[in-house]
């Protein structure tokens, strides 16, 4: 999608913004609010503080344990999903459950256990403190998890025989690789299944490209976002003239001094309407 304007060309990402699994979780918990339910979520449903403000106006609650739920609250379980002593604890406290785990992270949850079963030890390539990856982790017994390269010597301490590995959703493919390098030699029969999703792909393929074809740069999303600050750092080492901001008002027109082009992305947990509102900033600093 571009917008054409006098001086500045305005290029927006394909693939800016929420993606499709934090969008069904968002829509899936205002819906259910606005059906009259008592929307309780466990932490915040993205890592991004002007979307959490919207939905608490909007009368969803955010609770950091399960005690601070009414006995009448529903329980809504993140795009990211938990793991399984959440499920049973909701259960023994006779709460309603809606789950909006994304069906692409429930997919790494099944593989995971399948390939457990067949006695894989599970290695978990993701952030140590994500929900995704503690979600994975909880699937399973006793899984490693590698966030760098650097890690693989420290969790690894001994050869494996046999071991299965999956990858956080949002992971950049390149550390992952650079990860997976240091397993082959440690571990004898290695099976490594891709799982970063689909959107995360293409957000990545069009970070890559972008920061080249666009005078500057304008990431938006929160710095609280790990996606929003991987995606700032891979378009900054392509493009110097690139900058992060969370809002419109952020927005510095002297970046834009002989610009022509602007390209704008954004992380997975910033919403359209933000990407809107920064875009109507750049037209008003072009017209
Ligand atoms: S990043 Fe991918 S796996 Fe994670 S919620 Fe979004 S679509 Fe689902």
């Amino acid at each position: 999608m571009s917008d054409k304007q006098q001086k500045l060309q305005i290029n927006i990402a394909r693939t800016a913004g929420f993606c499709f699994g934090v969008k069904r979780a968002v829509d899936m918990a205002t819906d259910n609010a606005k059906a009259g339910k008592k929307v309780y979520m466990l932490g915040h449903i993205v890592h991004n503080e002007l979307v959490v403000d919207r939905l608490k106006r909007q009368g969803i609650r955010f609770v950091d344990q399960l005690d601070e739920i009414d006995s009448d609250g529903t329980l809504m379980i993140r795009a990211h999903g938990t793991v399984p002593e959440t499920y049973t604890d909701a259960e023994a406290k006779d709460l309603e459950v809606v789950d909006a785990t994304c069906p692409m992270v429930l997919e790494i949850h099944h593989l995971v256990k399948e390939l457990a079963d067949d006695g894989y030890r599970i290695i978990i390539i993701g952030d140590h403190d994500h929900q995704e990856v503690k979600g994975i982790a909880g699937q399973v017994e006793d899984p490693i998890i590698v966030a760098n390269p650097e890690e693989v010597n420290q969790r690894l301490p001994h050869i494996l025989k046999k071991a299965g590995v999956v990858v956080q959703s949002t992971q950049n493919i390149f550390n992952v690789q650079a990860i997976v390098r240091e397993l082959v030699p440690r571990v004898q029969n290695l099976h490594v299944v891709n799982t970063i999703c689909g959107p995360t792909k293409s957000h990545q393929k069009e970070i890559h490209k972008m920061p080249n074809d666009n005078d500057v740069i304008i990431i938006v999303g929160s710095f609280m976002s790990a996606n929003t600050k991987r995606l700032t750092s891979i378009s900054k080492e392509l493009n110097p003239r690139t900058y992060q901001v969370e809002k419109a008002a952020d927005i510095q027109p002297e970046w834009f001094q002989g610009a022509e082009t602007v390209g704008v992305s954004a992380g997975a947990s910033t919403p359209d309407w933000l990407i809107e509102e920064v875009v109507e900033r750049l037209q008003s600093i072009a017209a």
